[in-house]
């Protein structure tokens, strides 16, 4: 069966986009047959896969409110090697629309299910909020992985988004658990960055990721050449880390109960 991620934190501009493309850009290079469901109206996943999401005739949004599958939505990403089920403005109605639908937290998963195994992995990139979309993410996934930038307020967003998830796993989805912690754009010379990072792994334990990406302006550059940082820059410090990520996210998956 594919193991389905969300990369979710509450807030904005923390990575969550960035981190899809590239593991998806990274686990397709190490042999994966990859899924990205782009979650977020601002449809940065679905453009960071150099899919145009004005030109998209389906969308994530169609899946949704159950007028397509994801089979017929989904596109392949042109250099990525993974598909996607992209998003665009539309998205932003779904979540008024889908307020008044039954089943409402359960439709993507649903929509997953008819994948059966086709992929090995599916990753959800949701938007930076605790909406009805991010929890038809969590609903659908196995795990969440969460990229943090290591800085002060760092910690005490993350007590929101684990309590969220601790609410998920009790009354809609008990499979979710936190895969683990990933620290992004992460500068060395920045002594509150290794300081942060000490707190986390004193915190979280094992439920933080060996690997570190680093902050590469390579990786920044990327989504405008509609490419994966992976992609567009192979010998990237930023791209060898999210191969690198892609291959310890393997590896965790291996330990993962069925
Ligand atoms: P989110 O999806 O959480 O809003 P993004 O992935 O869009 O965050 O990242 C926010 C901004 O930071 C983007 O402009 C992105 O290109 C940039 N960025 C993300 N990760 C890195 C990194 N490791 N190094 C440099 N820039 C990065
Ligand atoms: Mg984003």
């Amino acid at each position: 069966m594919s193991k389905i991620f969300c990369i979710a934190n509450q807030k904005g501009g923390v990575g969550k986009t960035t981190t899809t493309v590239n593991l998806a850009a990274g686990l397709a290079q190490l042999g994966q047959r990859v899924l990205v469901v782009d979650l977020d109206p601002q449809g940065n996943a679905t453009t960071g896969s150099g899919v145009d999401k004005r030109s998209l005739t389906l969308s994530v949004y169609d899946v949704l409110i159950e007028s397509a599958s994801v089979a017929e939505a989904r596109v392949a990403s042109p250099r990525g090697g993974f598909d996607v089920l992209g998003a665009n403005r539309e998205l932003a109605g779904a979540e008024v629309e889908l307020v008044g639908l039954e089943r409402r937290e359960k439709r993507l998963k649903l929509a997953l299910a008819a994948l059966g195994d086709e992929y090995d992995f599916v990753l959800i990139d949701c938007p930076p909020s605790l909406s009805l979309l991010t929890l038809n993410g969590l609903c659908s996934a196995h795990g969440v992985v969460v990229p943090m930038q290591c800085e002060y307020f760092a910690l005490e967003g993350l007590s929101d988004l684990v309590n969220t998830i601790k609410r998920v796993h009790a009354n809609l989805n008990p499979d979710l658990q936190i895969i683990g912690l990933l620290r992004v754009m992460f500068d060395t010379r920045i002594t509150l960055q290794q300081q942060v990072s000490e707190q986390l792994k004193s915190h979280f334990g094992d439920k933080v990721f060996n690997t570190v990406i680093p902050r590469n302006v390579r990786l920044a550059e990327a989504p405008s050449y509609g490419l994966p940082g992976v992609v567009f820059d192979p010998s990237s410090k930023g791209a060898q880390a999210f191969v690198a990520f892609a291959g310890e996210m393997i590896e965790r998956m291996r330990s993962m109960p069925a």
